[in-house]
């Protein structure tokens, strides 16, 4: 099985020059937009787009991923573990991702880490939704498998609490990746300059922030009275120049354009004359579950 990110080269070099190939994977954005259409249709009924059973309900014959929202006291961890390999973990990403998104838009997914270059990490996720949270882990021995474990296939870790408390452990499963989310990975995180991968309807702010530039961003910010809720949060960093001075008149008049205009200050303090540099950052984003370290190097 392909697992490092020079394996899937010739595939990205054939689908920058192969039209019909572009053109194939434009019909999958289509048809995954298609899907969440399905998606939200159903859940806003309660029911599940993937098994057209209603989300509470538990049929041990029709393993489906609905059951990882364990609305069934019924549902019990190996369940889980048969209903998540039925699917792809890109495919299992999405459906969290449009779950916590229907409840709250962005705050409730946080896959920084999957950023952070931590020694040895592969990918990590947190997903939350109401009173449950799901973490995804991979590590770099993740791909490769535990030799000499009977796990020695590339997999991943799921973590799972629910009302806080530990429903399922990271080291209790074992579930295999296939080729595909390895490549979605990697595309994700950024290893091939031309590809880039998100969830449609599903972004977090990383993807955000990763595929938007910030100068759009702060374009299309309103300004928020309720700091708590907004999303995004802005820093401003102002610095005369050398030589000069900011006066305090031309800050209150910028002050008064704000209050009245709700552009935020990040944008109009950038009349001035002077060096500003503007951070942008989440407000208010879901803590990740991080993994202790370890011993046994499972
Ligand atoms: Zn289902
Ligand atoms: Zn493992």
């Amino acid at each position: 099985m392909k697992t490092k990110p020079q394996d899937f080269q010739p595939f990205i070099n054939r689908m920058m020059a192969d039209p019909e190939l572009k053109n194939g994977l434009e019909s999958d954005h289509l048809d995954s937009e298609r899907q969440y259409q399905q998606f939200k249709e159903n859940f806003l009924k309660g029911k599940c787009y993937l098994c057209g059973e209603n989300i509470t309900r538990c049929d041990y014959a029709k393993p489906c991923i609905h059951w990882l929202l364990r609305a069934h006291k019924r549902i019990k961890k190996k369940n889980i573990e048969e209903a998540l390999k039925t699917k792809d973990l890109n495919q299992i990403i999405a459906f969290l991702r449009w779950v916590a998104n229907s409840d709250e838009k962005l705050t409730q997914i946080n896959d920084f880490e999957a950023y952070e270059k931590r020694d040895g990490l592969f990918y990590q996720e947190t997903i939350k939704y109401k009173n449950l949270n799901w973490t995804i882990w991979i590590k770099e021995g993740d791909l490769k498998g535990h030799i000499g474990k009977q796990i020695d296939f590339p997999h991943y870790h799921l973590h799972m609490t629910i009302d806080g408390r530990n429903f399922i452990n990271f080291s209790e499963m074992h579930i295999p990746l296939s080729e595909y989310d390895v490549f979605f990975i990697y595309a994700r995180t950024g290893k091939y300059p031309n590809v880039g991968f998100t969830v449609p309807h599903g972004e977090s702010f990383s993807d955000i922030f990763n595929f938007i530039p910030e100068e759009e961003l702060l374009d299309g910010m309103v300004s928020s009275d309720d700091d708590i809720n907004a999303p995004f949060h802005l820093q401003t960093f102002v610095q005369a120049k050398p030589g000069k001075l900011i006066k305090g008149s031309e800050i209150a008049k910028l002050v008064k354009e704000h209050n009245e205009t709700k552009v935020p200050m990040a944008v109009l303090l950038k009349k001035l004359d002077a060096d500003t540099k503007v951070l942008v950052s989440p407000n208010k984003l879901i803590e990740p579950v991080l993994r202790d370290e370890p011993k046994s190097g499972r």
